[in-house]
């Protein structure tokens, strides 16, 4: 049987890695300048009914992050825990903040950040029902991609990144950073964040990607079909995608049937 991995990624890369930052404090302004400046991309879950209030980004901050390749998500319009709400209130919170950040932004948006990382059932199909495709909590599950990504659990905080070890990944699949901009209160933070941040870049294997283009990457590649020998494989999604054949790194371009 050939020996197919699906640990490859765009651009040759061989892991994944994303970031994502809560509550749109002014300070996601500066950080967002400090990923783009190493080439890092990441997500932005907000709560529209803050936005342009003291302390909070504006609607032109949100239009600016979209335009650097950040992804705006919802975070609820008025951060409750909402899995203690009636679902119709659970709706309203994610359908009105998915609603108001789509015209800000004029983007489809698919992802989200629970409020206080706590969720149920009933809230995951509240998600489901309002188009939400992946939702992250505030749990950890190493370097692994979720079974079910509407429970998106992370790697690790910003203020561990320097305890994660990134020297051998060959068993790591992403690396998934979160946070708040907030608590970087001192130049001091800000500084071992970017020690943090120069170390992963200076590794050079990771794809830097949203929240959002790693869940449709990593869904096209669960969704790619296979013969029964395997010695054809389908890409039904709209992206292009690898998979690693007996050592040889093979294209899947959208729409296509390859062999292999
Ligand atoms: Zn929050």
């Amino acid at each position: 049987m050939k020996k197919i991995s699906y640990k490859i990624y765009p651009n040759q890369k061989t892991t994944c890695l994303t970031f994502s930052y809560d509550d749109g404090e002014t300070n996601d302004i500066r950080l967002s300048a400090l990923l783009k400046k190493y080439g890092f991309k990441g997500t932005f879950n907000l709560n529209s009914s803050n936005l342009g209030k003291p302390k909070y980004i504006t609607e032109e901050d949100v239009k600016n992050l979209v335009k650097d390749g950040f992804e705006i998500a919802v975070h609820s319009v008025t951060h409750p825990f909402l899995e203690t709400l009636a679902i119709e209130h659970i709706t309203a919170e994610v359908l009105e903040d998915k609603r108001a950040l789509e015209r800000i932004t004029g983007t489809i948006i698919t992802g989200m950040a629970y409020p206080f990382g706590t969720y149920d059932e009933r809230v995951k199909e509240v998600l489901k029902a309002c188009g939400i495709k992946y939702a992250r909590t505030v749990k950890y599950n190493g370097f692994n991609f979720p079974a079910d990504f509407l429970e998106w659990h992370v790697t690790c905080h910003h203020n561990d990144l320097d305890k994660v070890s990134i020297d051998n990944l060959r068993y790591s699949n992403i690396l998934y950073v979160w946070g708040h901009s907030y608590e970087f209160r001192t130049e001091e933070d800000w500084q071992k964040f970017e020690n943090n941040l120069k170390r992963v870049h200076d590794n050079g294997s990771f794809w830097c990607a949203t929240n959002g283009e790693i869940y449709e990457y990593i869904t096209a590649q669960r969704n790619l079909i296979f013969n029964a020998d395997l010695t054809a494989v389908y890409n039904p999604s709209a992206i292009t995608v690898y998979i690693i054949v007996d050592g040889t790194v093979v294209e899947l371009p959208s729409g296509k049937t390859v062999s292999i």
